[in-house]
């Protein structure tokens, strides 16, 4: 089988394993299904912007051309830092955007990926965003009104945990102790500042997600296009938004949004 297209980050769904699919030319593809299969893949050496399609030369926050890099909402300072989002104030690229992604209910989460990290998303993306990180565990902190607030209650905890993910321990697949997420929301609720307590949610159910991984990688290395533009290996797992090959070779699908690809499935 023959795929050409534009790489695109994966969906997902919540089940057990987890459901990966990748469109390509408006073909959705079973991620799942190449499991144990060998796969090429081969970079054409085109980038198209995933909003507005023009080639450009490099990709911008994982996928934009320079203009839209600059000028587009999404990929503002206040979604990438929260905490300075400005949109409550009416001030945001473009308000009309805003009321849709900032201005609704927002999530601070624990999650467990490579250790118990911080995180901050929309209320529309869980557990789209817990999955795309890789988490093992996952469990809602807070829920805030609107973007700032949740950022403001992330960087509150920073100085005590993590907002990033070591992405080579997330992939070794070695958890050393399951980690008990409720008695860490019980500990990290009080560290939030007074006024921010009001936030935290009375809930306490932790998500356990599990991915369709059949073998982890022993020695990781990582697939980097613009420097080797053709790969083949034996996919062995899918984690996060990382395919996991047979020879230790992880591909961040993410990375390569826009990249436009022929792969075959052998
Ligand atoms: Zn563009």
């Amino acid at each position: 089988m023959e795929l050409i297209g534009n790489l695109l980050k994966m969906e997902s769904e919540l089940t057990n394993p987890v459901t990966y699919t990748l469109k390509l030319s408006n073909e959705v593809q079973l991620v799942n299904s190449w499991i144990g299969k060998t796969i090429e893949w081969n970079y054409t050496g085109t980038i198209n912007c995933i909003h507005c399609g023009r080639k450009t030369n490099k990709s911008f926050s994982q996928g934009y051309c320079y203009p839209c890099f600059v000028s587009l909402p999404q990929t503002d300072e206040g979604v990438l830092r929260p905490e300075l989002n400005r949109a409550h104030e009416g001030i945001s690229r473009d308000m009309e955007w805003s009321k849709r992604n900032d201005l609704i209910d927002h999530y601070v989460y624990l999650a467990f990926t490579s250790e118990i990290k911080v995180g901050v998303t929309r209320h529309t993306q869980i557990p789209t965003r817990w999955i795309d990180q890789g988490a093992e565990f996952a469990t809602i902190l807070a829920k805030t009104p609107y973007r700032q607030l949740a950022g403001l209650i992330e960087v509150s905890l920073k100085s005590f945990l993590s907002d990033k993910t070591n992405w080579r321990k997330m992939l070794s697949g070695k958890v050393e102790e399951i980690p008990d997420l409720q008695a860490s929301k019980a500990h990290f609720s009080n560290q939030i500042p007074i006024e921010l307590q009001k936030y935290i949610t009375p809930e306490n159910e932790v998500t356990h997600i599990h991915y369709p991984v059949e073998k982890y990688p022993e020695k990781i290395k990582s697939v980097n296009f613009d420097n080797d533009p053709s790969f083949q290996g034996v996919l062995t797992g899918i984690k996060g938004q990382y395919l996991l090959f047979a020879d230790g070779t992880v591909m961040n699908i993410r990375k390569h949004n826009g990249y436009f690809m022929n792969i075959k499935i052998l």
